[in-house]
């Protein structure tokens, strides 16, 4: 999509910390971290938000969760713990319009959020 900041990532248009790809998924370093460690996992094919979601991505989105779980492992954050958060609209936070997942990770993390 044209206006879609993170279609420009994906597009290489903008700059990213990347951390992993493959096919369908891309991971980066969020420019604005709210933990130690702050990755976004994203579908490279644009879907606003998660309401736009269909029976057909439920393999895409299994796909950025296991994809974040792999990273947290591999970044050693198994053991200690981290969190997968997913924002959706005003009200969930939502400030991208492209869906993502965060993975937070690098320090004791609150609950419930705010
Ligand atoms: P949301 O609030 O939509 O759940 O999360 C969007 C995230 O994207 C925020 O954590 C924000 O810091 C991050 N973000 C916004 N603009 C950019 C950017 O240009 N590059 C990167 N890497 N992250 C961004």
């Amino acid at each position: 999509m044209q206006d879609c900041l993170f279609c420009k990532i994906v597009e290489r248009e903008i700059p990213a910390k990347i951390v992993y790809e493959d096919e369908q998924v891309l991971a980066f370093h969020d420019i604005d971290p709210k933990a130690p460690t702050h990755i976004l996992i994203i579908p490279k094919r644009h879907i606003t938000t998660l309401n736009d979601l269909t029976e057909e991505d439920a393999a895409l989105v299994g796909r950025l969760q296991v994809t974040a779980a792999k990273l947290a492992k591999e970044m050693g954050f198994a053991e200690q713990g981290y969190r997968i958060v997913m924002n959706c609209n005003e009200d969930g936070g939502q400030t991208v319009w492209h869906i993502h997942m965060h993975l937070l990770a690098g320090r004791s993390l609150t609950w419930p959020p705010g």
